[in-house]
């Protein structure tokens, strides 16, 4: 006999099996694509642990007949595509046949299902093998229940996280269907607790707001653009919203979440000089291309496509990001005072305040080099082109007269450090004296960092002060974004903030550290839950928990490029430098100054 031989059909679907199935995701991701291609009107699904028990997913769609039913689980069988010309013009989510079969031979699959004019049926497989279909009442739709994932695998299941993070990943791909889907109704169900209820609706931002909390989806920018025969939709966050983590980022082409780097890089690119390098505004991007200009059959569970003229759909996506953008750099952004910002708080309007600010800051980290080497060109340049190319922008005059809203930098007693002469420009840097020649500071960074500092040596010494808030402050969460923060309130606690939970996903934020001052506390929050993210991702413990809410209360509280400071704030926060060893890089590993010496001057100026 030859060695080389055709294998089985089980162990073909079994291979197969592990491309489409990875984790409980997986499956919520494929039963919700099966369910909205049978054009329902609502979908409810129910997840216990993590989906490693069970995942039902309901639909009141078109139903299956029961004829077609053992089709269903058999591989590559699909009523969605009948000749290889139709792969070009995908309309529906699924088209590869091969979810169901491959499901199904992993776990236990039950599947009840009935058409308007048929009386219903049952099938069940388990671990591949077909126990045969049955007839059973029940209402129009499909009812697909898969239980026990990789149970008799031991092999697979022994790759699963901990139901808490399987049922983060669900809870993620659930996100981005109904995300994708406003017109469809969608319930999600977590051990017996319900985490969404979503109406269908027309609107985008009401879908992002049934998701992700009011507060978010109301501070959205919003624009659309069309170049013939394509059209992008963004609904952006404001540049001061920014995030640690792309974590909310959402692309969609048509109905299907993506990835595609051109297209971030276009988005990227459209809030160039509007956010501190590193971080990451909030993106919710829709294309809607015509079919043939797609390619969505590259891979079958990652989120790759194909684009047949990526460089149009660049420059779209860019100007549309630009587009939405604009509003805040005209007068006519200026909101009234009294208007509150993502947070909600007692705190004047925040919300246009940093947009130039930034752009002056990222102007500068954009070409981040070492600091020296920085002070270097910088003198070069001045000398090359008798004027410094000035790395400040000049503020608009509008953000300036908005900048005198700003909580004030907390007093501290200045100690012994020297007496350094030191002055403030264009609101966000300060330029100090030195012995041996100028140095250069950027405000946020420094303020960011000595508070850092502060707040660490108060936690280690256990004397950081907590403010309860008069007001405790609720923030709404994703069920995502719940199970993270509850899962870490001692750290919090820790760190001085302290979070209960409030029911449903919501947290009541009732304290948190008297020197963040007035920082809202959902901006506290949300940095924490988006640092957070990253570090579960690689098993944090509670003390790298601890330091990561320390971070975050020090980048949000931290004054802000575009604050005027009064001279006894500029003085203190310079002074202040001399005190923390580490106060020259801010806890990002920006510089926080720039050093141009005497000597370089002398050189410069051609006295030496
Ligand atoms: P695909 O979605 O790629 O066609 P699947 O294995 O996911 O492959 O599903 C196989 C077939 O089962 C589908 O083509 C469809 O006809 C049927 N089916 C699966 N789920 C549903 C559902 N919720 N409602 C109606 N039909 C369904
Ligand atoms: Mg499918």
């Amino acid at each position: 006999m030859g060695r080389i031989q055709a294998l089985p059909l089980s162990v073909v679907n079994r291979i197969a099996a592990g491309e489409v199935v990875e984790r409980p995701a997986s499956v919520v991701k494929e039963l919700l694509e099966n369910a909205l291609d049978a054009q329902p009107g609502r979908v409810d699904v129910t997840v216990e642990q993590g989906g490693i028990a069970l995942i039902r997913v309901v639909d009141d769609g078109c139903g299956i007949e029961a004829e077609d039913l053992p089709l269903a689980v058999s591989p590559h069988a699909t009523s969605k595509l009948r000749v290889a010309e139709d792969l070009d013009q995908i309309a529906t989510l699924g088209f590869r046949g091969e979810a169901l079969a491959s499901i199904a031979e992993v776990s236990r699959l039950v599947i009840r299902t009935r058409t308007a004019d048929g009386t219903g049926s049952r099938l069940e497989v388990d671990g591949g093998i077909n126990r045969g279909v049955i007839p059973e009442g029940c209402s129009p739709g499909t009812a697909v229940e898969v239980h026990q994932l990789f149970g008799k695998i031991p092999a697979r299941r022994a790759f699963l996280r901990t139901p808490a993070t399987e049922w983060s990943h669900a809870a993620e791909a659930f996100v981005r269907t109904a995300l994708a889907h406003p017109e469809t109704g969608f319930s999600l169900t977590h051990n017996r607790r319900q985490v969404h209820d979503l109406p269908a609706t027309d609107e985008w931002r009401q879908r992002i707001a049934g998701i992700f909390g009011r507060q978010l989806a109301d501070r959205l920018l919003e624009a659309t653009e069309t170049d013939g025969d394509v059209t992008v939709t963004a609904l952006i966050g404001r540049p001061e919203d920014d995030m640690a983590s792309g974590r909310l980022q959402h692309f969609f082409v048509g109905k299907r979440p993506f990835r595609d780097r051109s297209i971030l890089h276009a988005v990227q690119e459209g809030y160039r000089g509007r956010l501190l390098s590193g971080r990451q505004p909030i993106v919710f991007l829709r294309l809607e291309v015509p079919p043939l200009s797609v390619d969505v059959n590259v891979h079958p569970a990652k989120m790759e496509v194909r684009f047949r003229d990526p460089g149009r759909l660049h420059r779209l996506v860019l100007s549309t990001i630009r587009r939405a953008l604009l509003g805040l750099e005209g007068p006519t952004a200026l909101r009234p005072p009294g208007t509150t910002s993502l947070p909600v708080d007692d705190e004047p309007a925040t919300a246009e305040r940093a947009a130039a600010g930034l752009a002056a800051a990222e102007a500068i980290w954009q070409q981040q080099v070492a600091p020296t080497a920085r002070a270097k060109e910088a003198g070069a340049t001045a000398a090359a082109a008798g004027n410094s190319q000035a790395d400040v922008t000049v503020a608009p005059a509008w953000e300036q007269a908005e900048a005198a809203q700003q909580a004030a930098l907390p007093l501290e007693q200045p100690a012994e450090p020297p007496q350094e002469r030191a002055f403030q420009l264009h609101n966000r840097y300060l330029v100090v004296e030195t012995e041996s020649g100028i140095e250069v500071i950027d405000q946020h960074a420094l303020h960011e960092r000595v508070l850092y500092e502060q707040l660490r040596e108060r936690v280690a010494a256990g004397n950081l002060e907590v403010q309860a808030l008069l007001v405790p402050e609720r923030v709404e969460l994703t069920p995502a974004e719940f199970e993270l923060v509850t899962g870490h309130l001692t750290a919090l606690g820790e760190a001085g903030v302290r979070v209960e939970s409030f029911g449903g996903s919501t947290v009541v934020v009732q304290a948190k550290p008297a020197l963040v001052g007035r920082t809202p506390a959902a901006e506290i929050i949300r940095e924490v839950i988006d640092r957070l993210a990253a570090l579960d991702a690689a098993g944090g413990d509670r003390r790298l928990v601890v330091e990561e809410v320390l971070h975050s209360l020090s980048c949000r509280a931290a004054i802000k490029a575009g604050n005027p400071l009064s001279q006894p704030e500029i003085d203190t926060l310079v002074a202040d430098r001399h005190r923390y060893p580490g106060a020259r890089h801010c806890p990002h590993g920006r510089p926080t100054s720039l050093m141009l010496s005497r000597q370089e001057l002398d050189r410069q100026f051609r006295r030496t």
